[in-house]
């Protein structure tokens, strides 16, 4: 695609927006800007409000309170076909009865584009998708990956400034949702159009985002990049919701060489909490490393405590162990092949860790019930 074929991606500002369902708070005070061309995901489990925060981006419903605005403007009274927003979701919805190139027109015909123009732009719009050999086609004549390409160019071929999409790869198995992710990006990065995408797969927003707003009970626990939201999550909720970890809990004391959590064991960790506070140290699997029992001897900067090693599974690239700790706590270890120590299930070993790869938490015990199923 040519750089005069590019939309200009547009700003939005989303400013305490609620939305209320009878008693339930589907969108609770919502506030979050979106960059010109930025991927933003955002990422919740089922009924924690990305939907309904989509939906009145779109101007599909009416918030309570709040207000949306798109390069400065208050898009909160205009109907949905006035926001210049491209829309997609996981059923695309395409007319059975039209063409290919005809379903992709549509859009361009409710603008009232000229026919010779709508050629044009529906030919750029399936070439960005890479389906131009298949313009007179009906969508059963496609398959599920090629029906979704058609609804996303559908979705851009008019330039929106705004494309919103909710969970448009959900109904595709595992391998075609891979590869239209691939897709996915490069169709951003050629459209330019700023994206606000849908999704409760957190692979899928590592993979596609800039940046991930995290949703919670219709309010937005933290937004960052993925490596921010893997590295330093805010809450247990975030770090359990974005991959793997072990979560150590106790008492928050300090001394003179810093914090530490103090239940079964001592852990040392950066970072403060008022004394005597329920805290947990999160440490991430790649982080940690077992040693063949011997004297546990933590240091200044190294976190030591003994364990019983549970199970290990062999993942080819690396090797996964789980472990128990003295309080009972359940850890996960993940050693790459190169490096896989000697340790087998059974033993009892030596845990250890950098104090810096430590994040400590306050306690939740909604989030930690939650994360405690077994390690695998
Ligand atoms: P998500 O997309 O994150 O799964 P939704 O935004 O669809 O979540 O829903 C958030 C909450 O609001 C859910 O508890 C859902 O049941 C409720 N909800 C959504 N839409 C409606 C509606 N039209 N009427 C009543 N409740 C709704
Ligand atoms: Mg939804």
């Amino acid at each position: 695609m040519t750089n005069s074929a590019r939309a200009t991606g547009a700003r939005i500002d989303i400013s305490h927006l609620t939305k209320t369902y009878g008693s339930q708070r589907a969108v609770d005070d919502v506030s979050v800007s979106v960059e010109p061309g930025e991927f933003m995901t955002l990422l919740g489990p089922s009924g924690s409000g990305k939907t309904t925060t989509l939906n009145l981006i779109a101007g599909f419903s009416t918030p309570d309170e709040g207000s949306i605005h798109v390069n400065g403007r208050d898009v909160g009274h205009l109907p949905p076909h006035k926001r210049n927003l491209g829309v997609v979701f996981q059923n695309y919805a395409l007319f059975p009865h039209l063409s290919v190139s005809d379903n992709v027109a549509f859009p361009l015909k409710q603008r009232r584009v000229s026919s010779s123009e709508r050629k044009k732009q529906v030919a750029q719009a399936l070439e960005t998708v890479h389906l131009h050999g298949m313009a007179d086609r009906r969508p059963s004549q496609l398959s599920g990956g090629q029906q979704q390409r058609v609804a996303l160019a559908r979705s851009i071929v008019f330039k929106p400034s705004v494309l919103l999409m909710d969970e448009p790869l959900g109904a595709l198995d595992r391998k075609l949702r891979d590869s239209m992710q691939l897709e996915v990006r490069r169709i951003h990065r050629e459209v330019g159009s700023t994206v606000v995408f849908v999704t409760h797969d957190q692979e899928e927003a590592l993979a596609l985002s800039d940046r991930i707003a995290v949703f919670r009970d219709g309010r937005i626990e933290q937004i960052g990049t993925g490596r921010e939201l893997y590295e330093s999550p805010a809450s247990i909720f975030i770090a359990t919701f974005l991959g793997e970890s072990t979560l150590i809990s106790g008492k928050v004391r300090s001394d003179g060489r810093g914090s530490f959590v103090e239940g079964a064991a001592k852990v040392r960790v950066n970072g403060s909490l008022p004394d005597g506070s329920a805290g947990v140290v999160m440490v991430r699997p790649e982080r940690l490393r077992l040693e063949a029992a011997g004297a546990v001897s933590a240091t200044a900067d190294q976190n030591a405590v003994e364990v019983t090693v549970l199970n290990e599974m062999y993942l080819g690239s690396s090797r996964r162990l789980g472990v128990r700790l003295p309080d009972g706590t359940t850890g996960l270890v993940r050693e790459p092949a190169s490096t896989a120590s000697a340790v087998r299930a059974g033993d009892r070993a030596v845990l250890r860790w950098p104090v810096n790869d430590g994040v400590l938490l306050v306690a939740d015990p909604a989030a930690e019930a939650v994360s405690a199923s077994p390690a695998f």
